[in-house]
């Protein structure tokens, strides 16, 4: 699971549809869910047991840990009688996703006011880029306040903006600003300890993707320092509360200077197949990210190591068992992809890699299936349903819901996961996807995971809860089986786009 809601903007298709529904099979307490329920805990105990061992090293991306995670996922898909998925012969199981690492090396900013060259030291700026070195010399100041109001473009192009810092706001403000040619923008904030944080923060390698590479120069700046430059600061920021405000150019100028350790590195997406008899029919695709952060407690720390007990090796644990049912089952008339995506946890960097290179056109797939940090809650636990509302699935998923005697969880808590989990890379291209999980059906429960042991390194197989999630490994079973028969599941048509009558004048 990430940590931040992807911003991207969407169209939501209307889509309309009749679904005939049977009734699910086996129920909870009865004898053969309860001897399905002991095997699939049993094998999802293993392959969590083995992901989040030590020898996996937290399976952070591009490192020995990648090549551990996927050398025994292909081995289990194979050993299921799964085929490579990736439709490219050079390379089969493993889709090639390029990614450029950064982490922030130095940064200095100096002010010029007339003669005067104004130094900023470490604990009152921070410069910061995502490229190698990025540089502006004698940059013309201009000061955007809370660039709330419209900032034309010839006011901040080729310029250095500065912006009034606000939590929470400011990253889409500052992006606004790069988008309309700013050559930096500087952020004032309140604290040194926020500047602190942003150097230590930063000097932490991050991934991007190759297609999405940031080279912005932002920096952060101080109000104390911005106030020991600027002799009448006080006055010139006070004017951005003003009705009619108008970037103000400031009688100055800056260079700024950063860098930043870049490289290249190739991580992958596992990509598996179990082949349908009407692959005509479309696909249904499972997904599950196989990464975590390897080493990521503080320096000092006894255990740095993320394990990533429940995310995400639960989740590729979930995956890997159904691939094993399914195939048991099988054959299905839809062919049933199996991915592992890389990079979920800086930006679902593998599923938007995959929507952009995808083994099958998207529009094949009829269903998509997430599982993301799954283990969390006990047997008997509400469902949460992440998605809902967004694709024809939902009849499907709460009949299933309903079927397996549990409830279904809050709706609100379910809304607020949907940007930090892989579907919704899939979900901006209309692949429709559902993550239907008991993780994310109760928020008290939920919140205990997030501020004990999420993204850290307490993360481990050791008090993790698998029982809702083995029950929830056991719906999907019967869902999945549904959606890949094409009599069972006939995907619903998309509603023609209405023109509306002109209105007949009286
Ligand atoms: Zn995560």
């Amino acid at each position: 699971m990430g940590r931040w809601g992807k911003k991207m903007g969407r169209s939501l298709g209307l889509v309309i549809g009749v679904l005939v529904l049977s009734a699910c099979a086996g129920t909870r307490g009865d004898r053969a869910f309860e001897a399905q329920y002991k095997l699939a805990e049993v094998a999802m105990s293993k392959d969590i047991a083995v992901l989040a061992s030590e020898e996996f090293m937290g399976r952070r991306p591009a490192t020995q840990g990648e090549t551990k995670t996927l050398d025994y996922m292909q081995g289990e898909l194979e050993r299921a009688g799964l085929v490579s998925g990736t439709n490219d012969p050079s390379n089969p199981w493993r889709a090639p996703v390029p990614l450029v690492t950064s982490a922030a090396l130095d940064g200095t900013v100096v002010f010029q006011i007339g003669d005067t060259d104004i130094t900023l030291v470490d604990d009152e700026a921070a410069a910061l880029t995502g490229s190698k070195r990025a540089l502006v010399e004698e940059g013309a100041l201009v000061f955007v306040g809370k660039a709330q109001a419209a900032v034309a473009d010839d006011q901040v192009l080729g310029k250095v903006a500065v912006l009034q810092g606000e939590p929470g706001k400011s990253p889409a403000r500052r992006e606004k600003l790069f988008e309309q040619g700013a050559a930096a923008v500087i952020t004032i904030v309140e604290s040194t300890d926020s500047i602190e944080s942003l150097q230590r923060f930063s000097s932490r390698e991050r991934f991007q993707l190759v297609s999405e590479l940031d080279d912005n120069l932002s920096v952060f700046v101080t109000r104390k320092a911005m106030e020991s430059t600027f002799a009448d600061w006080e006055t010139i920021e006070a004017q951005a509360d003003d009705v009619g405000f108008a970037p103000i150019t400031l009688p100055a100028t800056v260079r700024i200077e950063a860098s930043s350790d870049r490289r290249d590195a190739i991580s992958h997406n596992l990509i598996g197949k179990l082949p349908g008899t009407r692959p005509e029919a479309g696909a249904v695709l499972m997904l599950a990210h196989w990464d975590h952060f390897g080493e990521c407690g503080e320096p000092g720390d006894k255990d740095r190591l993320c394990n990533g007990a429940a995310d995400n090796a639960s989740g590729v644990a979930a995956m890997l068992e159904l691939a094993r049912r399914l195939s048991a089952s099988g054959p299905h008339d839809r062919d049933i992809f199996v991915l592992g995506t890389t990079a979920e946890e800086w930006g679902l960097l593998g599923a938007q890699a995959f929507t952009e290179n995808p083994p099958v056109p998207l529009d094949s797939f009829v269903a998509a299936f997430n599982f993301d940090t799954v283990a969390i809650a006990p047997r008997g636990s509400e469902i949460g349903f992440i998605g809902e509302g967004e694709t024809a699935l939902d009849p499907l998923v709460i009949d299933a819901i309903k079927a397996s005697g549990r409830e279904q969880g809050s709706r609100v808590l379910a809304e607020q996961f949907l940007r930090r989990q892989d579907g919704w890379a899939l979900l901006q291209r209309d692949v429709p996807t559902v993550m239907v999980s008991s993780a994310f059906g109760n928020e008290e429960r939920l919140n205990t995971y997030l501020e004990t042991r999420y993204h850290n390194a307490s993360d481990e197989v050791a008090g993790m809860e698998l029982g809702g999630a083995v029950e929830d490994l056991l719906l999907h079973e019967g869902l999945i089986e549904k959606v890949a028969n094409a009599s069972e599941y006939v995907v619903p048509a998309i509603a023609p786009v209405s023109v509306p009558e002109p209105i007949a004048s009286p």
